[in-house]
């Protein structure tokens, strides 16, 4: 097991849109907050010399959070470029002596998957992958047998304990959050199960479309790109249970997979799968085209606490804001004492992932005057208007340390893969959608039973400014 920490970092994919949106930010950051100060080595195909690669990151920080003078001279001075093919020998060579007396280099693949087993090949051909790490993006294959062949192919080379597969919606400091506050406060728990909880619903929604990336999208669409990751992520941490022991990063990663194992495959039935009108005239996007832009599901969890709470979740692009919110709806009170409450105005609470970090609680409480009604408030316990540090600067961070606690395990993707994998690809009909819309009407017929689907709205709380002063 590799326990060094790492002494160098290699990303694969330099000259690439990960590279630019994710990378450089997360390594300006970490030089600024945690004194990074490894050999940062570059490698790609274009070619570049290192003179370009240093603009190609400054372009990045301009674009992506703004240069900090001195960590940004800092980054340029670590930066090193190894220009060649994934396919050829002599690339892995040249980057063995630019790593030097490195002996455990952390290799971050933000490559094509299908040039993976060609890149771990070529570490291991060239001893580049001994005592060193890898870190895989997402999407982690494209169903679970995919999935199960790219585990094989990662293991011939690495051992389980070395491989990082990421999924930057567990590095989010609002998803954390939303962890924290499941077990550190004693109120949640004796309500937390079937006995109080109505429904829970997720909704992450996109106000864009594929940006450019129609290709890319064309091999993907909702359920691959964000719901088999992110949102069983977030799901997983809402429903599991607290894991045994303190700070033992297995014992997280096991309850997290227990949790997964407990979810039902999908029925294809319990999906509505969407597409928002244009996509089919977006560059790179077969005209008869039936990979879906949105995506919306009732998912059922086997377990005591869960067993009967429909837990939902509905994923969309060209959606009428971007936001990722958490719904969790709790049982109205067995009699109506006072006035009858609707569904909609059952005591909640409600997780704003992003874009900024919202928990409350909704609650009922009595209008002044005489007559014994009520009016719906609800309790900020937590309102952050800017975002935190970014996701990846967190992940690379654990990374290089060596702790997976916030990465996929073989067993967790498998697992994931298992639940999704009868709703992919034809297994039911796509239905059209106006851009700016919620989606397809049938996705609100899924939901009607449970209340409808409660769709975020960007204001900030009112009482939310007074209470992050007093702080
Ligand atoms: P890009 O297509 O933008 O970049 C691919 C990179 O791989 C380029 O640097 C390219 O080099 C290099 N490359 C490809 N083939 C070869 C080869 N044969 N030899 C040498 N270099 C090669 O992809 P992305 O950056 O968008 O994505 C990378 C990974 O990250 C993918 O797995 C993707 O799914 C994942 N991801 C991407 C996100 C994003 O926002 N972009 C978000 C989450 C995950 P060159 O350009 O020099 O040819």
């Amino acid at each position: 097991m590799p326990t060094a920490k790492s002494d160098a970092f290699v990303f694969f994919g330099a000259t690439g849109d990960l590279a630019y949106k994710q990378i450089f930010p997360a390594l300006q950051d970490l030089i600024v907050h945690e004194h990074f100060d490894l050999p940062i080595i570059g490698v790609a195909r274009s070619d570049w010399d290192l003179e370009r690669l240093r603009e190609r990151a400054r372009a990045s920080l301009n674009e992506h959070g703004g240069i900090n003078k001195r960590a940004f001279a800092k980054l340029c001075r670590l930066l090193k470029f190894v220009n060649g093919d994934y396919k050829s020998d002599e690339t892995f060579a040249r980057l063995r002596k630019v790593l030097g007396d490195a002996e455990h280099p952390l290799h971050y693949l933000a490559i094509p998957p299908s040039m993976f087993e060609t890149v771990v090949k070529g570490l291991d051909a060239s001893g580049c992958a001994t005592g060193a790490r890898v870190v895989v993006e997402k999407p982690f294959g494209r169903d679970l047998k995919s999935a199960r062949e790219l585990n094989r192919t990662l293991h011939w080379i690495f051992p389980e304990d070395a491989i990082f597969r990421i999924d930057h919606y567990l590095g989010k400091e609002a998803v954390q959050n939303l962890l924290y506050f499941r077990f550190a406060n004693s109120f949640l728990e004796p309500v937390w199960n079937r006995t109080y909880v109505d429904s829970v619903q997720i909704t992450m929604a996109e106000a864009f479309g594929v940006q450019g990336r129609g290709s890319f999208y064309e091999e993907v669409g909702a359920l691959r790109d964000v719901v088999q990751n992110h949102m069983l992520q977030v799901l997983i941490l809402l429903a599991m249970d607290a894991p045994t022991g303190r700070g033992d990063v297995e014992a997280m990663r096991s309850e997290r997979l227990r949790l997964l194992r407990a979810i039902r495959p999908l029925d294809p039935k319990e999906v509505v799968r969407g597409q928002f009108v244009g996509y089919r005239s977006e560059h790179g996007v077969a005209r008869n085209s039936r990979v879906e832009t949105f995506a919306a599901l009732r998912l059922h969890i086997d377990t005591a606490r869960w067993a009967g709470v429909p837990f939902y979740i509905r994923a969309g692009k060209e959606m009428p804001l971007t936001c990722t919110e958490v719904f969790v709806t709790l049982k109205r009170p067995p009699i109506a004492v006072f006035d009858q409450v609707k569904p909609e105005d059952a005591n909640h609470f409600r997780f704003r992932l992003s874009p900024d970090v919202v928990i409350s609680t909704g609650a009922r409480v009595k209008k002044a005057g005489e007559e014994m009604r009520g009016e719906d408030v609800e309790l900020i316990a937590r309102y952050q208007p800017k975002r935190g540090r970014p996701p990846y600067s967190r992940l690379l961070g654990d990374a290089l340390r060596g702790d997976a606690e916030l990465f996929g395990r073989d067993d967790a993707l498998e697992a994931a893969w298992r639940v999704i994998d009868p709703a992919l690809d034809d297994a039911e009909k796509v239905h059209s959608y106006k851009p700016r819309t919620w989606g397809p009407e049938l996705a609100d017929s899924l939901m009607k039973d449970d209340g409808g689907w409660h769709n975020p709205v960007m204001t900030k709380p009112k009482n939310a400014s007074r209470k992050s002063r007093r702080k």
